[in-house]
Order: C-alpha cells, then structure tokens, then sequence
C-alpha cells in the first residue's frame, strides 16, 4: 500500500527532542523561542506566535483583532472544518464567497458578500497553493477589512515571492498530516508589533508578567518538545517541497490525457505550489463516479482520499447554525462531489510514483 501520508521523524528530531528531555524544560520556553525565529524568517514576516495547532491559531488571531459577535468573516466554502469552527468559536457569523477551478476563493465573489458588518476576509491556502492574494488585498484595503490567512496547508508557498501568511495574519498548522509536522501544533505570522503582543498575551492567560493580567487569556502555548521536533523540519523544508514538487510534475505528466480525469490547474505565474495535496477531478464524462474511482484506486493498494466531500456548512449542525449563512456556491458543490487526493508526499519513491500513475490509468480506462 502507498498511503496519502507518511510521518516519518529522522535522527535530527530525535536528537534534539532529547536534548529537550534532558534539560526539564518540557513546556513553553527557549526552543519554542527558537522555532518561532526560523519560522518568522522562512515566511518573511517579524513576528510568529506558537500555539498548540491550526484551529487555535485561528481562533486567537480572531480574538487579536477583537472580532466577535456581529461581525461577519467571509472565508471559503471549501475547506476543512476548522476554518468554520474558529470563526463560530470567536462568536462571529460566517459567509462563503464561491470558489475557482484552483480551488481557492474567488476574490470578486468575496467584494460582492461585503456590508457594514464585514471585517475579515479569511482566504484558505488550499492544498499548498495560495489563494489570489494580490486581488484579495485590493479587496481588504478598498473596504478596510482585515485579511487572517488559513495557511494551515501552505507552510512556505508563495505568490509573487510573498510568502503565505505575509499578507495578513497567517494561521498554520502542524498536525501530523501537514507538510512541516509537530503531531500537533500551531503557527500565527504577523508584521504587526501590537497583534503579535496581544497573541503572545492570550496565549499565556492574559499575563504580561507574573500575575499581571492584561485580558483574560487562554492556554494556548506549545510545547519545547514540540518545538524540537518541528526545528529540524523547518530546516529541510525547502528540500521537502522540491520532492513534492518533483512528484507533483510526474504525476501531472503521467496522468494527463485520461478522459474524465482533470489534473489540479498548473498554479499561476509567479505562485510556488508547495503541494500538500495533489487534487485530480472526476468529471461527469469518466467512465466511473468519484467514489468508486477511489475505492478501486485504494484496492489497487494506492492511497486515495477525498478533500472534501461536501462544502463545509453542508451538515446538519450549521445548516441550523444561527451564524451560518447558507450562501448559494454552485461552483464549490460541485468540485466538491468531483475531487479526489493522491499521495503526493516527499518519501514517495520514483517506483511509487510509476505505480500511483498506472493504478489510477487502469481504473479510468477499465
Ligand atoms: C489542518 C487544518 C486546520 C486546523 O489545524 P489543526 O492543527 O488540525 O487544528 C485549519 N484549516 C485547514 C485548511 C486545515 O487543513
């Protein structure tokens, strides 16, 4: 079997994570300072703030630009859950601008959802590519908006040399499935002197020094062996991407002509894909619906998985959701029922990736 993920830690990490063990100093202390240095440096921006995964990370950058309820935060209908789980926990109302053939939101359907309630444009990176961040900047400073990136799938992607998370307040995540992985944990990037204090604040209760508090706070800090863990991978980093990158190219050149299989769109100029997904479409003319391709994908011994199954307001629990609005996004429902993930990973092998083409080949063509 070929599966879509591999965590694979290497003796840097191991190294290092002793080294934490043996000083004591488990929880928040000098190597999280260390992680946050190198990760403000690879993103290009002066600040980023560590905390425990993606989702608090979205929910403390909401919380650092004091959004809550009445305002309204308009993201992507087409991504994991927690983009939508943040904006409900910061007691904001949700809206979905519709998305493009790149599976990014779409800019000009984001300006069209603005009104006096509006503050943030939440655009998600999704699969590695960023979304159209030039245009959704415009967007921000015509309406004075404030711009939270979801770049939970992008660590080191960029558009226009701009790194993902440089255009706003940039959520990542290091789960275990993302490209750069602590088993969990979470990365918020700003250039902004005073978000960045408040994000260190509510992340430690409220407390600047010992028992000052300043706000009321939360714990949202990671830990030093977390830290060690990420350090090494954030120094491989550009090494992982190319592998990613290489294999995406491969796949792209094994599986074109297979009718009813539409290949992820090349990413545009001047956009850096760093490929945490690879994300094919299965069209109404293949020879198979979505579902069965991914079964017979999987029983061919390759790992396949669907990314999402339905846009992320579709269930019962927000459909009734007070801030949800069920705003009508033809395009996402029905890249939504078409998708379908490959592996993509950097520890694919040349062999493995000669068997994900002539698997997924047999399946279309039979
Ligand atoms: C993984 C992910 C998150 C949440 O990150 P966690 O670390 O799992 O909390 C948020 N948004 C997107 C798009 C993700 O893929």
């Amino acid at each position: 079997m070929i599966p879509i993920t591999v965590v694979r830690i290497g003796p840097d990490e191991e190294a290092l994570v002793l080294e934490v063990l043996r000083s004591g100093q488990l929880a928040q202390g000098a190597y999280v300072e260390r992680f946050e240095q190198q990760f403000a440096n690879v993103h290009g921006v002066a600040h980023a703030v560590a905390v425990n995964n993606g989702t608090t990370a979205l929910v403390a950058a909401m919380q650092a630009h004091e959004i809550g309820p009445g305002d309204e935060v308009i993201t992507s209908p087409f991504t994991f859950v927690a983009t939508l789980n943040a904006i409900l926990e910061a007691g904001a109302t949700a809206r979905f601008a519709d998305i493009n053939d790149d599976y990014n939101v779409d800019a000009a359907a984001m300006a069209a959802l603005v009104n006096d309630r509006t503050r943030v444009l939440l655009p998600v990176h999704l699969y590695g590519c960023m979304a159209d961040m030039p245009a959704i900047e415009a967007v921000a400073a015509d309406e004075d908006l404030v711009i939270i990136e979801d770049a939970a799938q992008a660590v080191g992607a960029t558009c226009h040399g701009r790194p993902a998370g440089s255009f706003g307040t940039g959520c990542f995540s290091l789960y275990a499935t993302k490209n750069l992985s602590t088993g969990e944990g979470g990365m918020i990037t700003t250039d902004d002197d005073r978000i960045a204090d408040r994000l260190r604040l509510l992340r430690n209760q409220g407390m600047r020094a010992r028992y000052q508090y300043e706000l009321p706070g939360h714990n949202y800090r990671l830990t030093n062996l977390s830290a060690a863990v990420g350090i090494p991978q954030l120094d491989r980093l550009t090494e992982m991407t190319e592998a990613r990158r290489k294999n995406a190219a491969a796949l792209r050149a094994g599986l074109s002509g297979i009718d009813g299989l539409l290949l992820p769109p090349e990413p545009a100029d001047g956009w850096d894909h760093v490929y945490h997904q690879f994300t094919v479409r299965v069209t109404p003319d293949a020879r198979l619906d979505r579902d069965t391709a991914v079964d017979r994908i999987v029983a061919g011994g390759v790992g396949a998985g669907v990314y999402y199954p339905s846009t992320v307001f579709d269930y019962e629990c927000y459909r009734a959701h007070p801030n949800v609005v069920l705003d009508d996004v033809p395009r996402a429902t029905e890249i939504a029922s078409q998708v379908l993930s490959l592996p993509i990973h950097q520890h694919l092998s040349d062999a493995d990736v000669d068997t994900i083409i002539e698997t997924v080949g047999a399946v279309f063509s039979s």
